[in-house]
């Protein structure tokens, strides 16, 4: 296996393990950040190269559409995500509840508004360019709303919003589609068009559609290896990388081609071999438990969270949170030859805009899928969009699959919220009870 050692200042390929304080990572997580990297690069340039920005949040991002008029994508939650990792978030959210914000409101939110009032700087130290256009395609969270609300008074630009109609009934339905097609053709793309002096070029749109597919196709196949025993991925905090790309500014792109068919050799070849993941500690040991997780992670702790896991033996096999910017596992893939119509059926399809029935139906989906021992909610305090019901999802899933479910509760970008302690002490207990319904499985 090839791996690469991140050093605070060198990266060196090399097949050895890690020496203590290095953090391991794929071949393909470097690639990855790489390719982050440029794209921040590209974003904080806007004002000397004179490409419009297309501020628009993940779930129902329309990334096909935006590069045909040659937009920059930003997308404020991944920015906050940054800002979690790099554990700025915690003095952003103060400074946004300093302004009047409420401890209640989505940390995502709070962090990107703390963080413009602290000078807006992105990753790669430059500041974030004013966006040209807010683009909302809503897909089930009320906050996106009030968040480019916020946006709005602060930039004064202009905004478009496209409708998806939730998906209450678990179908999509051809009236839903014709709604979203029609908003696309007479609000979306004209207000585009004024906004970039593009022209609107079906055929372009056609041709990224065809790339997205290919990706897509990489990346379903990456998350089912998971279905393996050991699972070569962790599909939890290892998707998040996976998913970095064509959640974000790439989809579409030859760069997103590339990246995940590198990505699925990558694991296939660890599959081949009957590899578990690779984590910051370098090789994970024997996998013991085999999870299934909703909710996103915390940010603000993310290595030392995983290190509960991995150090348990615990491997996520499949999660809802690599499904917010897309649900591919289940057949849909972005289509040339409907370029409108697929479009449509993106946003309707995201696991935001899926009713708590189809999300109960998924995750026991997975757990007999991916023959995993139970469920875990990771429940975040602040997103008050998706935690409400997990509870119920909880109960549900252990019904329909008699397996265990455990329940946590952190945030994603606020510390505050993170009882490292508290987490590990439910966690630990988690998996005796594991460990208890597989002894009483051998003893009926
Ligand atoms: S889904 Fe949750 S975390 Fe995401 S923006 Fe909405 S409230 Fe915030």
């Amino acid at each position: 296996m090839t791996t690469i050692i991140v050093t605070p200042k060198t990266i060196t390929k090399t097949g050895a393990k890690t020496v203590a304080k290095d953090v391991e990572k794929d071949a393909s997580m470097a690639k990855q950040k790489e390719m982050m990297g440029a794209h921040y690069d590209r974003l904080t340039s806007a004002p000397d190269t004179g490409e419009k920005v297309c501020c628009t949040f993940v779930p129902g991002n329309l990334n096909e559409l935006i590069m045909c008029f040659g937009l920059v994508n930003n997308l404020p939650e991944v920015n906050a995500i940054q800002s979690g990792l790099r554990r700025q978030s915690g003095a952003f959210v103060l400074e946004a509840e300093k302004l009047g914000h409420s401890e209640d409101v989505c940390t995502y939110v709070k962090s990107d508004i703390g963080m413009m009032a602290k000078g807006n700087i992105a990753p790669n130290g430059r500041k974030y360019p004013r966006p040209d256009v807010l683009l909302l395609s809503y897909t089930g969270c009320f906050t996106f709303m009030k968040w480019f609300e916020l946006l709005r008074e602060e930039y004064k630009c202009e905004t478009i919003m496209l409708h998806t109609p939730y998906m209450a009934n678990g179908v999509v339905t051809p009236n839903m589609i014709e709604y979203m097609v029609k908003q696309l053709r007479e609000e979306v793309i004209p207000k585009l068009e004024r906004i970039s002096g593009v022209k609107f070029d079906i055929d372009r749109l056609r041709e990224y559609l065809r790339k997205s597919a290919k990706a897509e196709d990489d990346l379903v196949r990456v998350l089912e290896s998971a279905k393996a025993k050991p699972s070569p991925i962790d599909a939890y905090f290892g998707g998040i990388y996976y998913i970095g790309p064509i959640f974000g500014a790439f989809r579409g792109t030859d760069d997103a081609i590339a990246y995940y068919k590198f990505l699925r050799e990558e694991v296939e070849d660890r599959l081949a071999k009957g590899q578990g993941p690779v984590t910051p500690d370098g090789e994970m040991g024997a996998e013991k438990y085999r999870l299934v997780v909703e909710g996103p992670p915390n940010y603000t702790n993310f290595r030392q969270f995983w290190k509960m896991f991995y150090d348990e033996g615990a491997v996520v096999v499949a999660s809802s949170y690599t499904k917010v910017g897309g649900v591919y596992d289940f057949g849909f893939r972005h289509d040339a030859d409907k370029p409108l119509e697929t479009l449509a059926e993106y946003c309707l399809g995201v696991y935001t805009n899926r009713s708590l029935p189809m999300r109960i139906d998924m995750l026991t989906n997975y757990i007999d899928a991916y023959g995993a021992d139970g469920l875990l909610i990771n429940s975040i305090k602040s997103c008050n969009s998706f935690s409400a019901g997990q509870l119920l999802i909880m109960r549900e899933v252990e019904k329909r699959t008699g397996k265990p479910a455990a329940f946590i509760e952190s945030d994603l970008v606020d510390p505050r919220y993170f009882s490292a302690a508290n987490i590990k002490n439910r966690l630990e207990s988690y998996f005796q009870m594991i460990e208890q319904k597989r002894a009483s499985a051998r003893a009926a």
